[in-house]
């Protein structure tokens, strides 16, 4: 009887503090700006199961996947006995289901789960402090977040032994006849160490018992409790925070609608009174309060596994940017800031921020947007989002956009292109060319199948207007249907988008839909991934809605139509390699068109260490093309270059003029210009096909 009340005192308050707990955690998310996240349902429901309940990410590092499922099938399947604990605790009765038939095999199932989880939590302290693996030993990673890991690892152990020390010792006071003590049969694994139990007496054996089931529960309440304050608050905040999952191809950036009306108050698309007079208090984010409820809650659920920091190219080449910290420190901001907000109500304001003194320029500014951590975080964590909305303040508010970054963007805002060309020479790199524009054959009356969207590189770029043009001669070789805009096309705005400067993006956007949809454009083809990207994805939230196909899309499609068929040698007897541009790949999931077209010519083809999903970003993306790379160990394009000229290839192909400039760099730094070549895939086949 005193023992059925102690239980319920204590299961009384191990509820009542943890609700608190979660109320606390709860209300700090809610501090985040609202986001309607309410679509495609069925879909989310299938992300949820495949990625948080089926750990499907996890397993792609197989022995730490496989270790971590143990742990946690382990510890849902052991938690079942918890139910029989839980009534035997408030009923006073000894193992309430023992009249079950089949009990003892029951609770050797129980046991073989148990003791996989000791053994995983043995190898996870193991690799921890004995292999030191690098991702556990970062700057973010001492003090606290070190201890924390430990003692989850420790107190798992701990709880489980407890488990087997109670079974072995109840199996004992069976065999002796002890009063209460049900025959249930041996149980499998606590059955091993019965033996070490049998001299006992029967009040030591009744002792062990009983603290071992004191131990496990009061030590599952314990556990339950430490759990948010702790980064394994994900065992909870995974299943939501997975469901609501950003379902946009992944290098998508969200429009701020904020700026949207000043934008086309600007551009005369609409007057100050149609606009309405809607104040917006704050442009991106400065703090936690200014970020989504959904990056918050990200902050929350982050599991610290670091995974996302062992991909970052930032990071593996020794720059200061950890997505992992970055979601450390919006998550410890906002824990300050919550307790300020309870504390002092809304107005709480102790004259620090996450921007600056969290997150300083230096990690901010090294992102390449490159997605390599969201593809890689096991809880679908959006790193980017929260770095979009940081540059978005610092850009738009703070005006502290790095220097020569910002004098591209002034480049855009000037001549529609990032570097000091003017928009008439936009057609210089069709010189001597057939090449039709759409002014002149929708003057005609006429209209074409696809737009072919040239970009700034395509335009200016003396590599790349090269990869322009052996497209375009495919294309006129295949009698495709196409116009360009020619001085009509002005920069997408990737880049002012990806700097931050969303009132340049947005007006690049807005006059260039204005152009595409004057012509009534419907399919568009197009060789620069960010454009490819920006175009399908993000002009859509402007009014630009079209069918945007990448050119190795494109080429595959003509390849498997019968259409183009590569017959000539030119590369037979070459070794070719691809990298994988971030956003055609990971950025819009297409790893296999590129590859398609690089097999239907003769030659053989090797894949480097990183490809496809895992691909290493050529340090390009989100305005690093233009800035100056923040101080590390080593240029993020001298890696990936590294990479391909491992495979002992004598080509490198690429579909992207960023990673073109980039590779080409790291092939001429590296002295192979004699032996290896940089071709974008387009010339591959014209080339093979001698154009
Ligand atoms: S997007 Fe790429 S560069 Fe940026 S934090 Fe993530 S992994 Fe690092
Ligand atoms: S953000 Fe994701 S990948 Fe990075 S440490 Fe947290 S859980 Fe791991």
């Amino acid at each position: 009887m005193i023992s059925s009340i102690a239980f319920i005192i204590v299961l009384a308050a191990t509820v009542f503090l943890f609700y608190r707990s979660v109320n606390i955690i709860i209300k700090n998310i809610k501090l985040g700006k609202p986001l309607d996240i309410n679509d495609q349902k069925g879909k989310r429901w299938k992300t949820m199961f495949l990625v948080a309940i089926g750990q499907s990410k996890m397993v792609k590092r197989p022995i730490a996947g496989i270790l971590h499922l143990m742990v946690y099938v382990g510890f849902i399947i052991v938690n079942v006995e918890m139910l029989e604990i839980l009534i035997d605790g408030i009923s006073g009765s000894h193992r309430i289901y023992a009249f079950l038939p089949f009990y003892n095999i029951l609770i050797s199932i129980f046991e073989i789960f148990a003791l996989a989880v000791i053994i995983s939590c043995l190898v996870f302290l193991f690799r921890r402090n004995g292999l030191r693996l690098s991702r556990f030993h970062k700057a973010e990673m001492t003090s606290w977040p070190k201890l924390d890991a430990n003692i989850i690892l420790i107190t798992e152990v701990l709880l489980m032994s407890a488990l087997f020390s109670m079974n072995a010792a109840d199996q004992v006071l069976q065999l002796n006849g002890a009063e209460h003590f049900t025959q249930t049969g041996a149980f499998l694994i606590s059955g091993l160490i019965v033996p070490l139990f049998a001299n006992l007496s029967e009040s030591t054996l009744l002792f062990i018992e009983g603290f071992g089931w004191w131990f496990h529960i009061v030590g599952v309440f314990a556990f339950l409790n430490y759990i948010p304050y702790s980064k394994h608050f994900h065992v909870f905040l995974a299943f939501p925070n997975v469901y609501y999952t950003k379902l946009k191809p992944a290098a998508y950036i969200s429009n701020m609608e904020a700026v949207t009306n000043e934008v086309k108050i600007a551009m005369g698309i609409i007057s100050e009174e149609e606009a309405g007079n809607d104040e917006v208090d704050r442009f991106g984010a400065k703090d936690v309060r200014d970020l989504t409820w959904k990056s918050l809650s990200d902050a929350y659920t982050c599991t610290e596994c670091g995974r996302c920091t062992d991909v970052c190219p930032a990071n593996l080449t020794g720059k200061l940017l950890s997505p992992r910290k970055l979601i450390m420190d919006t998550r410890d901001r906002l824990e300050i800031v919550g307790k300020g907000v309870s504390k002092n109500g809304t107005e709480f304001d102790d004259s620090k921020a996450l921007w600056g003194d969290f997150i300083s320029p230096e990690e901010l500014w090294a992102c390449t947007t490159c997605n390599s951590c969201t593809n890689e975080c096991p809880v679908n964590i959006d790193h980017v989002s929260i770095i979009m909305e940081l540059r978005r303040y610092s850009s738009l508010e703070e005006a502290s956009t790095p220097a020569t970054l910002n004098a591209a963007l002034t480049n855009i805002e000037n001549n529609g292109a990032p570097w000091q060309y003017s928009q008439d020479d936009r057609m210089l790199w069709a010189d001597g060319m057939e090449v039709p524009v759409m002014a002149d054959v929708f003057g005609a009356g006429k209209k074409t199948e696809y737009l072919f969207w040239v970009s700034s590189a395509g335009a200016f770029d003396d590599r790349y207007k090269k990869v322009i043009r052996s497209f375009t001669k495919i294309l006129n070789h295949l009698k495709v249907d196409f116009a360009v805009l020619g001085t009509e096309e002005s920069d997408s705005g990737d880049l002012a988008r990806r700097a931050g400067n969303e009132m340049l993006f947005q007006m690049q956007a807005l006059m260039n839909i204005e152009v595409l949809n004057g012509y009534e454009v419907k399919k568009i083809v197009c060789c620069d991934p960010h454009d490819f990207n920006t175009l399908k994805n993000e002009y859509a939230d402007l009014g630009g809605n079209y069918e945007v196909i990448h050119h190795t899309q494109f080429l595959q499609e003509l390849i498997n139509a019968g259409k183009l068929k590569i017959d000539g040698d030119a590369f037979e007897g070459s070794t070719i390699t691809y990298h994988d541009p971030c956003y055609l790949g990971r950025g819009n999931g297409e790893y296999d068109s590129p590859r398609a077209v690089l097999d239907a010519i003769p030659s053989v083809k090797v894949e480097m260490k990183n490809n496809k999903a895992s691909s290493l970003c050529c340090g390009a993306g989100g305005g690093q093309m233009f800035k100056e790379a923040e101080s590390g160990d080593k240029e993020i394009y001298m890696e990936r270059t590294e990479q391909a000229l491992g495979t002992g290839c004598n080509i490198v192909a690429t579909a992207c003029p960023f990673c073109m400039a980039m590779i080409t760099d790291g092939i001429k730094y590296s002295e192979k210009e004699a032996k290896v070549k940089n071709y974008d895939i387009a010339e591959l086949v014209a080339i093979s096909m001698n154009l």
